[in-house]
Order: C-alpha cells, then sequence, then structure tokens
C-alpha cells in the first residue's frame, strides 16, 4: 500500500498551513505518522490521493449517516445550484428546514441556523446568559462543546474550584465563568450549585458525549439534571450537534425521554455541508435578535445550497424510520464480534455503545466520565488503529473519539471490519 502521494501532500501543507491540518483532529498526532489525503468518498468507502481505499467509521466526524455522495443529495444540489449560492436574504429552504427541525425535535419550538457547531454553542450560552441575566455556565469535563472561549476549559481539580483555561488565548476571566464537574456525576453538580446559586445561565452538556470516546449517562443522570434545572432556575442546553438525528430522529433527547430547554445542532444536519443549529422554547428564542437583545447575525447563515443538502438529509431521515433500526442492528452486531474477539483473546477492554456510536477503551475499568476514559492505554490504542488503517479501515485518529456507523455498511463490510479487528486485537495479546 503506497501512501506517497498523501506524503507528499502533507509536507506540501505544513508550509502554508499550521501543522498541515484545518482542524487538529485531522492530524495523526494521537496515533504517530501523517494524516491521509483524501479524494473522494463513494457511500462507505474513503479513497486517499494514492487511490487506496478505506471502510469509513468517522464519516466526517457525523454527518455523512446515510454514506458518503448520497444520489439525493447530488440531485437536489445540483438542481439548486444554478440559482445561486448565496442570496443574502431569506428564502423558503430556511422556512422548510426551520419546519422539520421543530417537527423532528419538538422541544424546538424556535431554532435559528448557523454555520457550524462551534457557532450553535457559541450562541446558545449567551442567549441563556442574556434570558437568565446570569453570568456563569455549566460544563462537563470531557464533553466538547466547539472552540469557543468559554468551552475551553481544564477539568478542575477540585469540584469547587474555577476553570482554568485549556488553551493559550483564552482569558482568566472567561475561565472563571465555567464551572466543570465530571460526567455523570449529580452530586458535584448539586454542590457546585449550591456553591454559586444565582449566577448560573446554564448547564450544557452532550446527552450521550461523543468527545471523550463514546460515554452514555448512567441511569437517572440526565433526569437528575433536568430537575435540578427546574429547582435553580437555570436554563439546560443539550448539545446534540453529535447525537442530534443520529441516536433517532429526535436526537437523545428522544431516546432518554428528557426534553431540554434548548438544543444545540450540527453536523448531520448539514449533510456534509457546513451547518449549525440552535433552538429552543419560544420564551427563550425571542430574546435572539431582531426579536430581543441577545445579537446572533451570520452573512452565510441559512445558505441555499446548505440548505439543500441539510433539507434532503433531514427528510430522508424523517421519512425512513427504519434507518435507525438498520443502525442499530449493524452496529450491535459489529460491537458483538468485536466482544467476540475480545473474550476469544482474554482481553479485558471496554466497548461502549449506543445506536451507531461506539468506542473500544484499552482500559479494563467501566468508562463513565473522563477520569476513567484517561485510564486507556493510548499506546495500544495507536497500535490497533495503525492495524485498522492497514487492513483498509479508518477509524478516528483518537483513543477518545466516538465511532460513527452509517446505513452504507452493509453485512459483509460489517464481516470485514469484525475480522480487521480480530487480527488488530491479536496483535496487542
Ligand atoms: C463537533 C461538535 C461541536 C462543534 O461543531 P463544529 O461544527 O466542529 O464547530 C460541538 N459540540 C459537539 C457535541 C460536537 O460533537
Amino acid at each position: 500500500m503506497s501512501i506517497e502521494k498523501s506524503q507528499l501532500l502533507f509536507e506540501q501543507a505544513k508550509k502554508h498551513i499550521p501543522g498541515g491540518v484545518n482542524s487538529p483532529v485531522r492530524a495523526f498526532k494521537a496515533v504517530g505518522g501523517n494524516p491521509l489525503f483524501i479524494q473522494l468518498a463513494k457511500g462507505a468507502y474513503l479513497y486517499d490521493a494514492d487511490g487506496n481505499a478505506y471502510v469509513d467509521m468517522i464519516n466526517s466526524w457525523g454527518p455523512m449517516i446515510l454514506g458518503h455522495a448520497r444520489q439525493e443529495v447530488i440531485e437536489a444540489v445540483r438542481e439548486a445550484l444554478p440559482h445561486s449560492f448565496s442570496f443574502g436574504a431569506p428564502s423558503e429552504k430556511e422556512v422548510q428546514m426551520a419546519e422539520l427541525i421543530c417537527q423532528m425535535v419538538p422541544s424546538i419550538e424556535k431554532v435559528r441556523m448557523v454555520n457550524s457547531g462551534t457557532e450553535a454553542t457559541m450562541s446558545a450560552i449567551r442567549l441563556a446568559r442574556g434570558y437568565t441575566g446570569k453570568n456563569k455556565i455549566f460544563k462537563f469535563e470531557g464533553c466538547y462543546h466547539g472552540h469557543g472561549d468559554s468551552f475551553l476549559i481544564a477539568a478542575g481539580s477540585g469540584v469547587v474550584t474555577m476553570g482554568s483555561p485549556d488553551s493559550a488565548g483564552v482569558t482568566q476571566g472567561v475561565a472563571n465563568a465555567t464551572l466543570t464537574a465530571p460526567y455523570n456525576d449529580l452530586a458535584a453538580v448539586q454542590s457546585l450549585l449550591d456553591a454559586n446559586r444565582g449566577h448560573v445561565a446554564a448547564i450544557i452538556l452532550e446527552p450521550v458525549v461523543g468527545n471523550m470516546g463514546c460515554v452514555l449517562p448512567e441511569e437517572g443522570f440526565l433526569k437528575g439534571i433536568r430537575a435540578l434545572c427546574d429547582q435553580e432556575k437555570v436554563v439546560l442546553i443539550f448539545d446534540e450537534v453529535m447525537t442530534g438525528f443520529r441516536l433517532a430522529k429526535g436526537g437523545a433527547q428522544e431516546r432518554f425521554g428528557i426534553t431540554p430547554d434548548m438544543t444545540t445542532l450540527g453536523k448531520i444536519i448539514g449533510g456534509g455541508m457546513p451547518v449549525g443549529a440552535y433552538g429552543g422554547k419560544k420564551e427563550i428564542m425571542d430574546f435572539v435578535s431582531p426579536l430581543g437583545p441577545v445579537y446572533q447575525a451570520g452573512t452565510l447563515s441559512g445558505n441555499p445550497i446548505a440548505m439543500t443538502a441539510g433539507l434532503c438529509m433531514l427528510r430522508y431521515l424523517n421519512a425512513h424510520p427504519e434507518t435507525y433500526t438498520y443502525l442499530e442492528k449493524i452496529s450491535s452486531y459489529i460491537v458483538s464480534g468485536i466482544k467476540d474477539s475480545l473474550q476469544a483473546l482474554g482481553l479485558p477492554f471496554t466497548v461502549n455503545q449506543i445506536g451507531s456510536m461506539y468506542s473500544l477503551f484499552f482500559t479494563d475499568q467501566k468508562v463513565k466520565d473522563f477520569a476513567t476514559a484517561k485510564t486507556s492505554d493510548i499506546h495500544k490504542f495507536a497500535r490497533y488503529f495503525q492495524s485498522m488503517l492497514h487492513q483498509g479501515i479508518y477509524l478516528a485518529p483518537s483513543q477518545f473519539e466516538s465511532l460513527f456507523i452509517s446505513t452504507a455498511i452493509t453485512e459483509e463490510i460489517a464481516d470485514k471490519i469484525i475480522e480487521a479487528n480480530q487480527q488488530s486485537l491479536n496483535q496487542l495479546v
């Protein structure tokens, strides 16, 4: 397998792009080696610049839930292209998009389109602050909410300490307004809220975490958070950028039966185009400009081509609930194959799965928060990753990411994935 062209492109890229990539997660820093440059993708497969094929287990970090280059989406976009790429004025597709989102995610009564998940979460907390008149926000260790300053806060050493910035360039002032607690630790949330009574505008969380690897909420956790938010008059924001339209038509909130006050969306919502959205209760959303005092805007927001791709994707998912049944079935098939291999080899590793999201953690501990996720042996993960890649399976290049299964994964491809897993795990014994 030659990867010569990718190597050359990477050398060239590094001259004019910091680190050679436009998003750091694409670099292979955590697993060694250089990133592959992708030329095209179709269905379940990615093809690199040297023409090698890989089964795609990330699907652009979520969006390509129906596999790559779906014919329906291509047709819809092709039809829209001659009508110009941007109007900077309202158009019908934005109305249809908003209606469909509100229908699929019933907790959303009004919604505003933006251009990325980062924009959605940044706007959502500004709105929560404007609505409540309070300053602090609460996030969980290991949850990722895009690269807005307020979210780049390291896990505090103790639950009542203030956050400290995780990135250079984030001021201590911003960090001080972000409180953090371990995921699944309701008692920590309670005591932090007690210590900051009257100052917390919002709790934001991934209702199922994908960004420390796949981590599920424990029984009662989401319900407990909902109750605390009601009691303390704190806006509950579910960041469903990853889980929205993936774990169910209505996201994790539908699956777990918990209703947040606000929801942030991204990834699948654009069908591969740069789209995000935030929405929720009418009463809160009416605080957004031009109706209300919270300013938020976007030159390309609601872009007609992006709306076309996203709308086509969401309409398909809305009309085909069997998509989720299939994803559940094929993902469970893959995961049970992996578990069988682990058992046969006597390896004590942990697999977390829900719907079409899963992670194999190289630890024997139950993974329920960032601390337990970090007990994983990342050197073992790196070897596993490289072995999978050599067998033509493209995983997320980090232990702390969830994988995403698409409907393009057939049973035959699933068997290939299971077989490659067994080979790769074999080398670790
Ligand atoms: C990917 C992600 C974001 C950020 O979205 P971008 O489009 O990359 O800005 C925010 N929240 C969650 C949960 C995500 O997975």
